[in-house]
Order: structure tokens, then C-alpha cells, then sequence
């Protein structure tokens, strides 16, 4: 497995690499959630390039920048073990040199929920995302439904700018319990790591409403809400278009029923979809190629 930090060193090391290339973006703190996106890779690619960048840009002030998970050595061991050819670990001097300053900003899919939430969160996703595609140029990136509202956005701006990357949304990895797997669970104390699970409990217990005859997103969310502990605080819980974020009135077969929810210092972020069909991996709609 070969380590590189800089751009000229990746651009280098990927233009050696076979075709099809599959990229997994990440912030390090690897845990099997992360694994199965580099599966997925190796699974459709003939190589497979990960990132391992904590991405200042992505985090607003007092949000929790210094105190992410960091275990870079622990990190490319795990990924050397899954068989990763290139792992890019930037530094942000030269990935935001001085006098940068150019925006990504996705319109109103970005300003819902998580970025109603964390106003300048999908800018700084939107910025990193764009560079690292143009760095590593890969043919398929693959990103966690897990951060459904993410995917949504990183699809959109592949879609719009005409990356020519192929964006495949990988299944959530669970706990036994049904806690979504997250570099920040580590942050959980004892007791809020036994009512974690509460929050895809609460989920289900909406999915489960949505699959009552003539049920509408009220029903959904008053299911969901009763089911879900007075240990939360809840950012948002909303029933919305898995492509838009729009919140909806009624269920369709687009629908995810999304969370953010805090317990003590650590958010936890789950979703369920409401409808089989309502998180292709593949977007449909992609122009392969471009
Ligand atoms: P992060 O390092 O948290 O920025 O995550 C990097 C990628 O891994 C993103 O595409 C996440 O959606 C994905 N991811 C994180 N947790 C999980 C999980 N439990 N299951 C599947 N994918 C995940």
C-alpha cells in the first residue's frame, strides 16, 4: 500500500493504478462502516484509493474539530490489511494554501436539516469532495447512506459540475444492538452508550407506522417520537425526499425517515428508508463518462 501527502505524489501514484478506480473518502477513526465502503470498492474496482483528512472546512466554530478521533498509524494498518492500494493523507497547507478562497455551495438541498443545523458543514463537504475527485479522478466514489444528506449532496454536485464520477451509497454497519457504526460513538460514556441504540429503535418504530394503510409523515413522526427516550435532545426528525431533503407531508416511495439526535457531547446522526426503493445505490440518473 502506498501512502501519499501530496497532490503532485497522488496524482503520481493514481495514474499508475488499473481502471476501474474506486475512491472512499474518510476522516480516519476507521471502523467497519468505513470497511465495507473499501469492499464495495474492491468489489466493482480495479483498484481502490482511500483518504484519511480531518477536513477543517467542514466544521464550525465550536463544533468539534480538535477533538475528532485521530489514529493515523492504526488507520493504514487497517486499510493495508483491506487491501487499499493509495492512501492520500493531505495536510490542509497544501490543500487550502494561503489566498484560497473559492467556494462550493449547493443550493437548498445543503440548507435543510444538517445544514440548517451546521450552516457551513455541506460547503466545507462540497469544497473537500470537488478537490479530492479532481486529485484522484476516480471512476466510482462511495460514500455511507448512514450520512444519507451527504450523499445526497456529494450525488448532486457530481451530477451538476459533470464530474464523471459514479457515486454508490453503501448500506449503514450496525451494532448488534442497531447503533450506526461512527468514529464518534467513542465519545459515548457508559450510559449513553446503552441508550444509543434508542435512536434506530425510534426509527424503526416510524418505519413501521409508515408501513400502516393510509399512514401519513405525522403518523411517522409521532411513532418515532413516543418510541424515542427523554435522554435526546433532538437536533431534527423529518420525514424527507431521500433527493431533495424537502420535508414531506405524505410518504412516498422516496422517503427516508432521517435523525440527529444528542446524547451528552456526542451526536448521533441515523436514518431509515420508508420504501424499499427509496435509496437506490446507484443514481439512476448519473451521466457516466462526462
Ligand atoms: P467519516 O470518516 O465519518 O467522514 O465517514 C467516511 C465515510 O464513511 C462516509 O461516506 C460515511 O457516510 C461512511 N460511514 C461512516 N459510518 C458508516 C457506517 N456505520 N456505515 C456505512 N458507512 C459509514
Amino acid at each position: 500500500m502506498k501512502v501519499t501527502r501530496t497532490v503532485v505524489e497522488t496524482r503520481a501514484a493514481v495514474a499508475a493504478l488499473p481502471r476501474p478506480l474506486g475512491f472512499v473518502p474518510t476522516m480516519g477513526a476507521i471502523h467497519a462502516g468505513h470497511l465495507a465502503l473499501v469492499d464495495a470498492a474492491e468489489a466493482s474496482c480495479a483498484a481502490t484509493v482511500a483518504s484519511l483528512f480531518v477536513n477543517p472546512a467542514q466544521f464550525g466554530e465550536g463544533e468539534d474539530l480538535a477533538d475528532y478521533p485521530r489514529d493515523e498509524a492504526r488507520d493504514m494498518r487497517v486499510f493495508a490489511q483491506a487491501g487499499v492500494d493509495v492512501v492520500f493523507v493531505p495536510t490542509a497547507d497544501d490543500l487550502y494554501p494561503d489566498g484560497f478562497c473559492t467556494q462550493v455551495r449547493i443550493k437548498s438541498l445543503s440548507e435543510h436539516l444538517e445544514g440548517a443545523v451546521r450552516p457551513v458543514h455541506f460547503e466545507g463537504v462540497a469544497l473537500i469532495v470537488t478537490k479530492l475527485f479532481n486529485i484522484v479522478r476516480p471512476d466510482l466514489a462511495f460514500f455511507g447512506r448512514k450520512d444519507a444528506q451527504q450523499l445526497a449532496v456529494v450525488r448532486r454536485l457530481a451530477r451538476d459540475l459533470d464530474l464523471g464520477v459514479e457515486v454508490i451509497g453503501v448500506p449503514t454497519v450496525r451494532e448488534p444492538d442497531g447503533l450506526a457504526l461512527s468514529s464518534r460513538n467513542i465519545h459515548l460514556t457508559a450510559d449513553e452508550r446503552a441508550v444509543a441504540p434508542d435512536l434506530h429503535r425510534a426509527l424503526q418504530a416510524g418505519a413501521r407506522a409508515a408501513a400502516a394503510p393510509g399512514s401519513v409523515s405525522a403518523d411517522v413522526l409521532a411513532a418515532a417520537s413516543r418510541a424515542l427516550t427523554p435522554a435526546f435532545t433532538i437536533d431534527y426528525l423529518a420525514v424527507v425526499d431521500a433527493d431533495t431533503f424537502e420535508q414531506t407531508d405524505h410518504v412516498t416511495e422516496r422517503s427516508l425517515l432521517v435523525a440527529a439526535a444528542r446524547l451528552g457531547r456526542t451526536r448521533l446522526l441515523d436514518n431509515v428508508r420508508l420504501s424499499p426503493s427509496a435509496y437506490p445505490e446507484r443514481d439512476a440518473t448519473a451521466r457516466k463518462g462526462a
